[in-house]
């Protein structure tokens, strides 16, 4: 055991990793412009570390780490998909990064026009009226979704408390709609993994406010009666909200709102490809149709006649703001970057080759492993591993084998509505030739399962940490920095 292998550990004291240019305004005593009361008493603890250490410990981490650009990296319902470097390109212009949220308007008209012009590219992929860039990830685009439904109710003076969840929808549906005081009801899937058209009839009642679609949903499956089920809801003057997170099965080929949703929110982080992954910042705009454009988060950003870009306040009927102030401007430059290279055609292969990647996936284990539901696969889909259980071998050992392959592990145990749920989501950026070999590893580890079951109990060996006490880990988290790590 090693004392404290962080940066913090590897300070030694007097060593100057930095230095700084001689500074060009004068000197000022800092207790003359800030109160005693606001200044420190004592030197921050700071590491003292040279360059070449801090260059080596940041490698080091970053080599111990998993990440997208190590290996393919197939995690269920998260697009870990490549992320092209002229997005990083872009992002770093001195023009765009050294931009200060609060310069005055005209000097920042260039980064207006970039977020004007990729909302003006978001309506036309989900053909909705107007949206916000402000939410900074999916489930923040989820409560500004559930918050525009509840205040439509409120300013229509409908006496609304329910919004309908299907059982196979992402996690951070219910907790949204939970968040903003409505109650969720859940509607059952059928035989096909699809929303179940006769429960849902038998739920939809006057006190409805809305439903939350995942589409496609979290089987990986289109929902095929969708304008059916847009309908019923609209019938009891209901919302119909889509959780489009995944919106790398749908672009170019279908739109949200000729589906009939009201609202989706779409992931900029997944669908077009911004670093994401470890709760790094993203980016979760919402899209809505004309009657719900009113109660947009504000400011919402408009156009003057002589062609200036301005920040819009006067909306008055608005759910409020979201964002301290415009959004992930960086992780839009991203997605805009991503939007203009690929253009109308590379979005719509992108779409088209997210669906083949996970079909041809599917193709190579559906012999070996279970699918419960192949009809209709989209950019994902969900193995059952009850053949191995039934030989002895759990889901959870399988994923720990496939980290020793040198893979990420795919979602596991989600959807719950699947026993012994694997989710794999090989997205559109990987070749032919990655997924044969990601194929090959499966087969070979589902004969493990009768020739070596120790070596996947065992699993993983080859990882800076083995096998973890997971509930131990949550019930007593030690999140202090001064911990030990064995080598
Ligand atoms: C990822 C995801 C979300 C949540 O998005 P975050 O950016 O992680 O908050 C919601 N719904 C679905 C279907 C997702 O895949």
């Amino acid at each position: 055991m090693r004392k404290t292998n962080t940066i913090f550990g590897k300070s030694d004291p007097g060593v100057a990793g930095v230095s700084l240019p001689d500074t060009d305004v004068a000197n000022v005593n800092i207790d003359e412009i800030i109160d005693d009361e606001f200044l420190r008493k004592e030197s921050p603890n700071l590491p003292e570390v040279p360059e070449s250490q801090v260059v080596r410990h940041y490698i080091d981490l970053s080599n111990k780490n998993y990440h997208i650009d190590k290996n393919f990296y197939p995690l269920g319902s998260c697009t870990m998909k490549y992320n092209p470097k002229i997005n990083e390109v872009v992002a770093n212009f001195d023009s765009i990064k050294n931009l200060h949220p609060d310069q005055p308007v005209e000097t920042v008209q260039g980064a207006m026009e970039l977020i004007y012009e990729l909302e003006q590219m978001l309506k036309k992929i989900t053909g909705m009226s107007r949206c916000t860039l402000q939410p900074s990830a999916g489930a923040q685009g989820e409560l500004a979704g559930a918050m525009v439904i509840k205040q439509y109710h409120i300013f229509k003076g409908n006496d609304k408390n329910v919004i309908l969840v299907p059982d196979s929808a992402h996690g951070t549906n219910p907790a949204t709609v939970v968040r903003v005081g409505y109650k969720t009801r859940v509607i059952k899937s059928d035989s096909r993994g699809r929303v179940d058209i006769d429960d849902l009839k038998k739920n939809i009642d006057s006190k409805v406010a809305g439903l939350m679609l995942t589409q496609p949903n979290t089987l990986g499956l289109f929902e095929d009666n969708i304008q059916e089920i847009t309908k019923l809801i609209h019938d009891v003057d209901g919302l119909v909200y889509m959780d489009g997170a995944n919106l790398n099965a749908l672009v170019g080929i279908v739109r949200p709102a000729d589906m009939g949703f009201d609202i989706t929110h779409m992931n900029l982080h997944k669908t077009f490809s911004t670093p994401h992954g470890g709760g790094g910042p993203g980016s979760g705009p919402i899209g809505v149709v004309e009657k719900l454009v009113p109660f947009l988060p504000v400011p919402v950003i408009d156009r003057k006649d002589d062609g200036s870009f301005f920040w819009n306040y006067n909306y008055p009927n608005s759910i409020g703001r979201l964002h301290g102030q415009f959004g992930n401007f960086g992780i839009l430059v991203r997605a805009f970057t991503y939007i203009k290279m690929l253009g109308d055609r590379g979005l719509r292969e992108m779409s088209s080759n997210a669906v083949l990647n996970a079909n041809y996936l599917k193709s190579l284990i559906v012999d070996k492993y279970d699918v419960p539901y192949t009809d209709g696969i989209m950019h994902e889909f969900v193995i059952s591993g009850i053949k191995q259980k039934k030989r002895g071998t759990k889901v959870l050992d399988i994923a720990k084998k496939i980290l020793d392959e040198g893979y990420h592990s795919p979602t596991i145990y989600f959807p719950i509505n699947v026993p012994e749920a694997m989710m794999i989501e090989p997205t559109e950026t990987e070749t032919k030739k990655t997924l044969d070999e990601y194929a090959s590893t499966l087969i070979k580890i589902d004969k493990l399962v009768d020739d070596n079951p120790n070596e996947l109990r065992d699993a993983p060996i080859t990882t800076p940490v083995q096998r973890l006490n997971e509930a131990q880990a949550s019930r007593n988290p030690d999140v202090r920095w001064d911990f030990e790590i064995s080598d």
